[in-house]
């Protein structure tokens, strides 16, 4: 069993300062579409898009599934959602939760490629540098952390503690 430790690992009023100059930078690019990675960066596009917030960004959910064992660098990751999305020549800001060993975001930027955007720019909210090993950085990163399981604020254990505007790193109980 696991439990939440006495205090958040990242706050929420930390949280939404960083949001504020990664948008503030995000901005600059001028992105057609913003592609999102479900469930775990729900929460965090949200609070991104809405700063960002140009009158042409459209966006749009995907979905990445890793299957078999996912610390493995040649972890199977199933896409799906990219289909239809009309995104040949356009500007792609893609956002997920957290890297860890970067095999969904390396396998999420090669599947959007196949469908020739202009442009694949790639942001993360975590960043687990410790744990990487696919040859994989974004291009931005809300916080680095370190090698901790997280949840909160879209991140979940099973599920669950996906709805804390915080993030915490989990404690055995
Ligand atoms: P990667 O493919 O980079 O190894 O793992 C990325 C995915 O694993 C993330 O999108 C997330 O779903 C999950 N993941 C990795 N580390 C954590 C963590 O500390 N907490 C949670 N809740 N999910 C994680
Ligand atoms: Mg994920
Ligand atoms: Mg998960």
């Amino acid at each position: 069993m696991y439990k939440l430790p006495s205090a958040p690992l990242i706050t929420a009023q930390e949280i939404n300062a960083r949001l504020d100059t990664l948008a503030s930078e995000l901005k600059a690019f001028d992105f057609d579409v913003i592609l999102s990675a479900l469930t775990g960066s729900y929460m965090f596009t949200a609070d991104l898009s809405r700063r960002i917030a140009t009158p042409k960004l459209r966006i749009a959910f995907i979905k990445a599934s890793s299957y078999g064992e996912s610390d493995q660098p040649n972890a199977t990751v199933h896409i799906s959602g990219l289909e239809g999305l009309d995104i040949k020549g356009k500007r792609v800001l893609l956002i997920d939760d957290i890297l860890d060993t970067g095999n969904t975001m390396y396998s999420l930027v090669k599947a959007i490629a196949d469908y020739s955007p202009a442009s694949i720019t790639t942001c993360v909210l975590l960043n687990k540098e410790s744990r990487r090993t696919v040859n994989y950085h974004a291009d931005f990163v809300g916080f680095e952390i370190e090698d901790k399981f997280v949840v909160g604020y879209g991140l979940d254990y099973a599920n669950t503690y996906r709805t804390y505007p915080e993030v915490w790193a989990l404690e055995e109980a």
